[in-house]
C-alpha cells in the first residue's frame, strides 16, 4: 500500500476532509500545515504570531518558517508509519526541499494525489465552511451540515468560521494558488507521481477512489 503521499490542489477542494478520513481508516499521521500554523497561533507561541500575518491574508507564510517547521514534524516517530502531507509543499521552493529532507530520511513519495475543483465552486464551498475549533472536523452550511446547526457532531463543540475563509481572502488565496502552487502540477507529473482526483463530488466515492489509488 502507499503509505507516503501528498494532497495539493486548490484551497477548498476538500484536501483536508479527505486527508482527515484516509488518515484514521489508514492510521497514517495527517500533517497539515495550516492546522500546524493555526495550532501555533492558538497556543500564542512566536512562530504562531509570526504566520498569523500571512495567514490572515491569504499570503505563504516564508519558506524557511515553513520548511522548518515540517522537518521537526518529520523528526517524531509516527510518520514511520507514512504521512499525509495536506499544503504542503505550496511552491516549486518547498517541493525541492521536501525532496532533500525525505533523501536524507532514505524515503521517497509514492504519489501526489491532486484534488481539482473549478474556481467558482471554491468560492461557495470555502464561505460556507464551518470548522470545529476543538477537533478540527469540517463540515459546510448546506452540503455537509452537521446534525445540529453550529454544532460539532463529535465533540459538540461551537463551529467557527476560519478568519481566512471570508469571500476577500479566499479570492487572494486562490491567486495564490494558481501563481505559486500551481506550478507544482507539472513538477510531480514530469516526476511520474501524480493522479488527478475530481473533487467536485460527495466525500464518500472520492475517499473510494483514493483508496484504490493507494492499494489499500
Ligand atoms: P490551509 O489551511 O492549507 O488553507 O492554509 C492556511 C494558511 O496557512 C495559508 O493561506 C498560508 O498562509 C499558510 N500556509 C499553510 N501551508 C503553507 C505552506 N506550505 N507554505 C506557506 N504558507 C502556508
Amino acid at each position: 500500500m502507499k503509505t507516503r503521499m501528498i494532497f495539493v490542489g486548490p484551497p477548498g477542494a476538500g484536501k483536508g476532509s479527505q486527508a482527515k478520513i484516509l488518515s484514521e481508516m489508514l492510521n497514517i499521521p495527517h500533517i497539515s500545515t495550516g492546522d500546524m500554523f493555526r495550532m501555533h497561533f492558538k497556543n500564542n507561541t512566536p512562530l504562531g504570531q509570526l504566520a498569523k500575518s500571512y495567514t490572515d491574508q491569504g499570503t505563504l507564510v516564508p519558506d524557511s518558517v515553513t520548511n522548518e517547521m515540517v522537518r521537526d514534524r518529520f523528526m517524531q516517530e509516527d510518520v514511520k508509519k507514512g504521512f499525509i502531507l495536506d499544503g504542503y509543499p505550496r511552491n516549486p521552493s518547498q517541493a525541492d526541499y521536501l525532496n532533500e529532507l525525505l533523501s536524507e530520511l532514505g524515503w521517497s513519495l509514492d504519489v501526489v494525489i491532486n484534488v481539482t475543483s473549478p474556481d467558482e465552486i471554491i468560492i461557495d464551498r470555502i464561505t460556507g465552511r464551518r470548522t470545529c475549533p476543538v477537533c478540527g472536523s469540517i463540515y459546510h452550511i448546506t452540503n455537509q451540515p452537521p446534525k445540529v446547526d453550529g454544532i460539532c457532531d463529535k465533540d459538540g463543540a461551537t463551529l467557527v468560521q476560519r478568519k481566512d475563509d471570508t469571500k476577500e481572502t479566499v479570492v487572494k488565496r486562490l491567486s495564490v494558488y494558481h501563481e505559486e502552487t500551481y506550478p507544482l502540477i507539472a513538477y510531480y507529473k514530469s516526476a511520474g507521481l501524480l493522479v488527478d482526483i475530481n473533487g467536485n463530488r460527495d466525500l464518500k466515492p472520492i475517499t473510494n477512489d483514493i483508496l484504490e489509488i493507494l492499494g489499500a
